[in-house]
């Protein structure tokens, strides 16, 4: 008895357990609390009261196994800093609005985005794994999106429509809080039509909630003709622990191509040591960096830009110190242009 004591103490449980919960209990017992966050964490209960007059109607939403891979009482922590709603989000700042990269000019039918050629973005969603506070689309009109797979077919039909379509891109909010069932219904749709030959996700899902890549997801994405690529958004390489590289190692061997996204972010991963450890992680993992994103300038997020020519001397730094492939591409997306735009 005495033996188990002395073990349990060795052994300080301050994390929920996350083995053995479903994805979708995962977003079902989310962290939604800043008090609950704060005490999880062993950080300061004024930043849960802050926290909480911060969000406004972008409320906090973590699920729990992301918290295990941050620094307990660390309010630096590059991961909470993702996570965590602050006042600074209140703060007004001169040229941050609510849609900085026009989607809403972009909008043909209702949820598709058809700026560039040859490729158009539906939003399938507005449902997240987490809710990033510096995410372009805090405000975005999600009511006004489908709900439904039946909703889908003004989009399809205009898909349909326009042979110069080849590639769709799944977006949100977040494709994959989608049920398997709906996923292989859309992608079953925009395989019937012939000029598309690519289907690109476009989630964060596999890092926020590993177990969400599960055998019928796989099994739906790579049910058609469409060559499945799935582009990941990690900012950080502490996001990518031993269930994340399990997540893609299944991703990996069902064929599937991956990408990652990250957003230049302030106090998150605006240093060359941060981005390399990110870079080498993924590259590790089968996962090709692809964009460097220059913030959106989204009210609310000012206090996570960094200035471009700091930006460029990261790239500068990473191609010096890592095989090219390994470097992702700076770019910035601007309203009205043909694709996005490279800063360097
Ligand atoms: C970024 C983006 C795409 C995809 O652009 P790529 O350069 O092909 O990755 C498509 N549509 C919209 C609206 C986008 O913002
Ligand atoms: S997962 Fe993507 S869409 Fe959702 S809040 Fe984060 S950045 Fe925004």
């Amino acid at each position: 008895m005495s033996i188990v004591t002395s073990r349990r103490q060795s052994v300080p449980r301050t994390l929920p357990a996350e083995s053995g919960q479903s994805w979708q209990q995962a977003m079902r017992h989310a962290v939604r609390e800043p008090a609950e966050l704060c005490r999880l964490l062993k950080l300061p209960g004024e930043l849960a009261a802050q926290a909480a007059r911060a969000m406004g109607d972008f409320p906090l939403f973590v699920p729990r196994g992301y918290l295990s891979r941050m620094r307990p009482g660390d309010p630096t922590d590059p991961l909470l800093r993702q996570v965590l709603p602050t006042t600074a989000e209140t703060e007004p700042a001169a040229g941050f609005t609510a849609d900085p990269v026009g989607d809403t000019a972009a909008t043909a039918s209702p949820g598709l985005l058809h700026k560039y050629q040859g490729r158009v973005l539906l939003v399938t969603t507005g449902a997240c794994a987490v809710h990033c506070r510096y995410c372009f689309r805090r405000h975005y009109p999600y009511s006004q999106s489908p709900k439904a797979a039946a909703d889908w077919q003004p989009a399809l039909d205009e898909i349909a429509a326009d042979p110069t379509i080849h590639e769709v891109i799944l977006s949100g909010g977040d494709p994959w809080t989608l049920a398997d069932a709906t996923l292989g219904e859309l992608t079953r749709r925009i395989a019937a039509i012939e000029h598309v030959v690519r289907l690109r996700i476009h989630t964060r899902l596999p890092i926020f909630i590993p177990q969400r890549v599960t055998a019928g997801l796989l099994a739906g994405l790579t049910a058609t003709r469409l060559t499945p690529i799935v582009v990941l958004h990690a900012n950080h390489a502490a996001e990518l622990d031993d269930a994340v590289a399990a997540a893609l190692a299944r991703l990996r061997a069902a064929g599937v191509l991956l990408l990652n996204q990250a957003v230049l972010l302030a106090g998150v991963n605006d240093t060359a040591d941060a981005q390399q450890a990110l870079a080498e992680r993924l590259i590790a993992l089968g996962v090709l960096p692809y964009y460097l994103h220059q913030l959106d300038r989204v009210s609310g997020a000012a206090h996570f830009e960094v200035p471009p020519a700091t930006g460029r001397a990261i790239i500068a730094e990473l191609r010096r110190r890592l095989p090219g492939y390994a470097v992702a591409r700076y770019v910035h997306e601007v309203a009205g242009a043909e694709h996005k735009e490279n800063l360097m």
